[in-house]
């Protein structure tokens, strides 16, 4: 099948639910991700800082990045002046440098939580109660050029939907109820990115207002 047609059938799954989708193109070279854009997609998310610098470079100036992937402090720098959501914050350190470089830009960098719902160890976030006290931190409130938009999961990498529903939820309890509590301004919770090729069916179930999806769209990698 053709990306355009990959495309569709993945939009079409969506679009009654009001869920963005973001084509990840990791890996994958600037022509397929240049027949994506083609079709209309303009969502394109990278896992690695400098692969999304050059490629946001080749290509048109109206595509949305996202960074999905775990950032380092030192990289922040390569994708500050574009980046239109990094979805992977884990850390209140990544958060000051993301601050510093949009301030050194005059650029508000907006930003989601990384949570950690799955149980492998190796998967990167924060777990409920940091996301809560991150959000009100004192410091947050002075940190101008960032503004936290939402909250980012993966699920367990498995085949047991009933457990991959259950992470999703919780996330998105989590979601809500930090929508309820009392915030810094710049803390709003908007989106909610969870779901990828295997179970964003499952994440739109539960909410999700952000789906990730790579291979469905552009076939495995390698
Ligand atoms: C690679 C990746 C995806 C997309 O994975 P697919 O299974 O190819 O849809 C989604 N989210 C993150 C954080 C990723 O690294």
């Amino acid at each position: 099948m053709k990306v355009k047609d990959n495309i569709k059938a993945v939009k079409d799954k969506l679009n009654k639910k009001h869920c963005t989708l973001v084509a990840v193109s990791k890996t994958k070279p600037t022509e397929t991700i240049r027949e994506a854009y083609d079709a209309g997609q303009l969502d394109f998310g990278e896992n690695k800082a400098q692969e999304l610098q050059i490629k946001a470079a080749e290509l048109p100036g109206d595509i949305r990045w996202h960074m999905i992937g775990h950032l380092q402090r030192n990289k922040v720098k390569y994708i500050a002046p574009f980046v239109y959501l990094v979805h992977s914050v884990d850390s209140m350190k990544l958060l000051r440098e993301i601050n510093k470089q949009g301030q050194k830009l005059n650029r508000v960098i907006p930003c989601l939580l990384q949570v950690h719902i799955a149980t492998e160890e190796t998967k990167f976030g924060l777990a409920a109660h940091e996301v809560i006290e991150l959000v009100q931190a004192s410091d947050i409130r002075e940190m101008q050029y960032m503004q936290i938009r939402g909250l980012m999961g993966m699920a367990t990498n498995t085949r047991d939907i009933v457990k991959i529903k259950a992470e999703f939820a919780g996330l998105r309890q989590l979601f809500e109820k930090i929508k309820t509590m009392a915030k810094p301004e710049n803390v709003v919770m908007q989106e909610l990115s969870m779901g990828m090729t295997s179970d964003y069916e499952i994440a739109l179930e539960e909410g999700s207002t952000v789906v990730r999806v790579g291979s469905a769209i552009f076939g495995a990698r390698n």
